[in-house]
């Protein structure tokens, strides 16, 4: 009988944890190693909204509209607290959004994925609670999307499986055709494959071949505890993106805050602030909303936007795992990736994503 491949995940964020499961599963002896800087894991700081409606470029849409069956695919091993679909509201108020809108939901019903344009009273049908300043110009409405709880899921795909503290610095070849780890502590290890999933720490790691290129760019969430339940269903505007977490609970992101961070140094309590302000004035007849957990993180984006995963052609048994929407993707590409590596199948779905493209 031969012996296991030993595979080495580094990365125990979402896009790890998936790749692990999904190796273990196929009977491969996997090590999962994380460095532990919790503040800085992308997982936990997500909005973690899993959708296909936000992409309109072939490649990507058709990745997340599978991506959203792989969660339907799996739903009932991961319980109702994982994930939810629940629908997302789209609403438009001013002429930039509206553009994005039809042309979502233009992509979204030509690929079959589902998507509509609203009557604009319908919002306030389905979210009653809502009051907005700016009257819509137009409601897209996707089904299909929902959100996901990002730790209940880590911790489903970790289970069974040890997460060893470590902090990786360099990966090498060896002379015998295997891959050589190096932690910070000096300490070594060897191994048959390496998943690189260590997100926005990637570009730490040592390498002798050259990687896909990073943008690194701050995210910012607000948990709350609310007095309602404030939405039913994922709503975006261009003022806040807010969800349910839960009974009475609701999370809030908004891409101009996360822009914030950058531009004026503006620090996690008042962009909080800012949200939790923005939630009150949005939903004025709700009761109190506060924050429970207030999360800054970092979203790691390949610097073409797109994810960057599988074999390098140029360090045999190093393997990519990077990419933004992690959340939407990592059920499909933690399968994919673990079946590519253990079985050398290649899902062509996976073709426009490899790390050599560069
Ligand atoms: C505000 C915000 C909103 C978002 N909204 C959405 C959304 O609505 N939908 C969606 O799909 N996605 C969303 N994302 C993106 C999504 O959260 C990420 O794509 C996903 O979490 C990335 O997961 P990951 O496993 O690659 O990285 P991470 O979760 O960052 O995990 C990487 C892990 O690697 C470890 N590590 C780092 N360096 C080393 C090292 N040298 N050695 C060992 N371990 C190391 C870290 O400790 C960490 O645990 C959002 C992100 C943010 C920040």
């Amino acid at each position: 009988m031969t012996a296991p491949t030993r595979v080495t995940v580094l990365g125990a964020g979402i896009l790890g944890a998936a790749t692990a499961h999904h190796l273990a599963r196929r009977g491969a002896h996997v090590t999962v190693i994380d460095a532990d800087t919790r503040n800085a894991r992308s997982t936990t700081a997500s909005f973690a909204c899993v959708n296909g409606s936000a992409k309109t470029d072939p490649g990507l849409s058709a990745l997340n509209d599978r991506a959203v069956e792989e969660y339907r695919r799996i739903t009932h091993t991961l319980g109702e607290a994982a994930v939810r679909f629940t629908g997302q509201h789209f609403v438009a108020t001013d002429p930039d959004s509206l553009r994005i809108a039809e042309q979502r939901v233009n992509a979204a019903r030509s690929r079959g994925y589902g998507g509509e344009i609203l009557p604009v009273d319908a919002l306030r049908e389905r979210e009653p609670h809502l009051r907005l300043d700016t009257p819509p110009l137009a409601v897209a409405w996707f089904p299909s999307d929902g959100w996901a709880d990002p730790e209940a899921l880590r911790a489903h795909f970790l289970t069974g499986l040890i997460t060893h503290h470590r902090k990786a610095t360099a990966i090498s070849p060896t002379r015998s055709g295997r891959l050589q780890i190096t932690f910070a502590d000096g300490d070594r290890t060897e191994t048959d494959r390496v998943v690189n999933a260590t997100g926005a720490g990637a570009a730490d790691i040592e390498l002798p071949v050259s990687r896909p290129p990073l943008h690194v760019t701050p995210g910012f969430v607000v948990a709350t505890d609310t007095a309602t339940d404030l939405v039913t269903t994922v709503v975006r505007t261009r003022q806040l993106g807010i969800r349910p977490d839960g009974s009475r609970r609701a999370l809030l992101h908004s891409h101009d805050i996360d822009r914030l961070f950058d531009h004026d140094q503006t620090t996690a309590e008042r962009a909080a602030e800012t949200l939790l302000n923005r939630a009150r004035r949005m939903f004025p007849d709700a009761g109190h909303i506060t924050p429970r957990r207030i999360t800054r993180g970092s979203r790691p984006t390949p610097a073409d936007g797109k994810p960057a995963i599988g074999e390098s052609a140029n360090l045999p048994g190093y393997y990519e795992l990077s990419a933004h929407s992690g959340i939407t993707l990592a059920p499909l590409l933690g399968r994919l990736l673990a079946t590519e590596i253990l079985t050398e199948s290649r899902d062509p779905i996976l073709s426009p994503f490899r790390p050599d493209r560069h």
